[in-house]
């Protein structure tokens, strides 16, 4: 058959057809290993569907909201988890009554605040960083929350503040662990927390789907590597009961046995 036996409007759909195809084709490589879930930051305009689970279920205190769009303002505000998913951890730290908890990776504090809005007025966030600059973004909202006293913030690399509580004696007695800093030291925060953690306590590790990065069967960064490693090795681990979350970037949730 020749082109000239074809309709016009048939040989401009199938170019059309073609042309789409080709760049989906490399439009979707290109993407492939790049995706996300989906993290608001309690934004979710853009996502209409998001911000309905947004207005249907936020109960953000008015400090944490402040410190949102404090944290909103400093040019790594990526970093801050999606406050869904800290109010999801918040929930999750009460069912279990929980009264101890590690913050592994703190930035301005978010989190750290919500976990300590969480706890009972006895408890405590060990919370841990290096940066002096991004935790005092979030000291005075602390402070405001009148919650303070609750947060013990370890200002050194958060591997030397977790064998400092195990060489004090605090093993299997924290409730609850959020880890979140470096991704390639995951494991070391892993281990450590699942000695500090009670029976029955749990380990909440974020961005265990790196974006989508985990999918690439050859990753060429330490990142996706520790992320992909620490995911495979979890699988396997009698010592837990496990779930993942499609929540933010990859939420895993590890019971300890
Ligand atoms: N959980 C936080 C929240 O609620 O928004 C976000 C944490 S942010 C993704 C990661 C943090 O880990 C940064 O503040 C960074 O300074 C900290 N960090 C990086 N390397 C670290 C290390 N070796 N020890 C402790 N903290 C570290
Ligand atoms: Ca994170």
């Amino acid at each position: 058959m020749s082109f000239r036996n074809i309709s016009k409007e048939a040989l401009v759909g199938s170019i059309t057809l073609g042309v789409v195809f080709v760049a989906g084709y490399f439009f979707g490589k290109k993407k492939s290993y790049r995706m996300s879930i989906s993290k608001s930051h309690c934004g979710g305009k853009d996502n209409p569907l998001m911000q309905y689970v947004l207005n249907h279920s936020m109960r953000e205190h008015p400090v944490l909201k402040k410190l949102r769009l404090r944290t909103m303002e400093d040019s790594w505000n990526i970093m801050m988890v999606a406050c869904e998913q800290a109010q999801f951890m918040g929930n999750l730290a009460k069912l279990i009554n929980a009264k101890k908890a590690l913050e592994i990776g703190v930035y301005t504090g978010y989190n750290t605040l919500n976990m300590a809005l969480s706890l009972p007025d006895d408890g405590v966030v060990v919370a841990c960083d290096i940066s002096e600059e991004y935790t005092g973004i979030g000291k005075p909202f602390w402070k405001e929350a009148g919650v303070e006293h609750k947060i013990d913030l370890r200002i050194q690399p958060a591997v030397n503040t977790l064998d400092d509580l195990l060489a004090a004696g605090q093993a299997g007695t924290f409730d609850f662990a959020f880890i979140d800093a470096d991704k390639v030291n995951y494991d070391n925060y892993y281990e450590r927390s699942l000695q500090l953690l009670r029976k029955g306590g749990i380990i909440a590790i974020d961005n265990v789907l790196w974006g989508g990065k985990v999918l690439n069967p050859a990753p060429d960064d330490a990142d996706t590597l520790a992320i992909d490693k620490l995911n495979k090795k979890l699988h396997k681990d009698a010592r837990i009961s496990l779930s993942m979350l499609t929540v933010g970037d990859g939420l895993t949730l590890a019971v300890k046995l």
